[in-house]
């Protein structure tokens, strides 16, 4: 019989601490992404990281609007209190990224960062301050990393898998692709630029490219309508938090129990991502 789906768990990693990397190089792989390829640098990264590959994320740790980069150095647990008591002129700005691939680069680790970049509606302008450090980023630059291990967890099922995201979500889907090695597995994708589709390993996804006007969401919302879900299916969905909810309810009312569904709220329409 399939195991229970509520046996799924996140998967922590197994020692974690606020770590140092370099940016070793920077490109612009697809129109609505920047790729920030990062390096270890010798302070304990490389003795902790385990690359576990699927939808591995991390906290990243920006310079603070000074340009200082401070870190609430330590282990993982009582990072955001270490955070709070750093004075706030010196405090840096956190987001959340994904490990889109990892590899070895000599006595340390080498990861890419594939981050989006996305535009204010009304004035066209880059917006946020992940995504205009990535724009900026040159090889030098440092940041702060805390793993966080991956959400994406089907180890044991053995009914169908879907994965639905937005272009947030992309560099995760990639390395979970990537992760399954060719194991069956069915996406729904939804990018703004059908320049940024790509071949997905061993996979055969359907993409839909967002319409001018549509919310985000909207497209990929059409295709799960028209999709014949099992109760049995394990489905996981990542990306703009509205989204993420109206698919987490089709999901719920094709019979695919709570346990069943695996969301991540990546960011939300029209407010930045706290600890700014
Ligand atoms: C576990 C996890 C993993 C993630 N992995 C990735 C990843 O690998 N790559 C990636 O690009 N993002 C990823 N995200 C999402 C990313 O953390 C957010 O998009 C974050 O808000 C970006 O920070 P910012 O400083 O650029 O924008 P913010 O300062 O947070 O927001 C500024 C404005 O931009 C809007 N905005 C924020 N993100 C987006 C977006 N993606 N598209 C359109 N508008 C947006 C906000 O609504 C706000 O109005 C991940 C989130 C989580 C929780």
């Amino acid at each position: 019989m399939a195991q229970q789906l509520s046996d799924f768990r996140p998967v922590h990693p197994r020692a974690a601490s606020v770590r140092t990397m370099v940016v070793h190089a920077t490109s612009r792989p697809y129109p609505g992404f920047a790729r920030v390829t990062l390096r270890g640098t010798g302070d304990g990264f490389e003795e902790d990281f385990e690359p576990l590959g699927f939808d591995q994320w991390f906290r990243l740790f920006l310079p603070a609007p000074s340009g200082t980069l401070d870190l609430p150095v330590g282990g993982a647990e009582g990072w955001y209190s270490r955070l709070l008591a750093m004075e706030e002129s010196h405090r840096p700005v956190v987001r959340n990224y994904t490990i889109r691939d990892a590899r070895r680069a000599g006595h340390t680790w080498e990861v890419d960062v594939d981050f989006v970049i996305h535009r204010c509606v009304a004035t066209g302008e880059v917006e946020g301050v992940a995504a205009r450090w990535a724009l900026q980023a040159r090889p030098g630059d440092r940041v702060g990393v805390l793993d966080q291990g991956r959400i994406f967890n089907t180890e044991g099922h053995t009914g169908p898998v879907l994965v639905v995201a937005d272009e947030s979500g992309l560099p995760g889907v990639e390395a979970i692709a990537r992760s399954l090695a060719g194991a069956p597995c069915d996406y729904v994708l939804e990018v703004p630029d059908a320049g940024d589709r790509r071949e997905l390993p061993g996979a055969h996804p359907t993409w839909t490219v967002r319409t001018q006007g549509q919310s985000v969401g909207d497209s990929a919302l059409e295709i799960l309508r028209l999709r014949t879900l099992t109760p049995d299916t394990c489905v996981y969905v990542v990306g703009e938090a509205a989204f993420v909810l109206a698919a987490r309810s089709l999901a719920l009312a094709a019979g695919v129990p709570k346990s069943g569904v695996q969301f991540c709220a990546y960011w939300r329409v029209g407010r930045r991502a706290k600890r700014s």
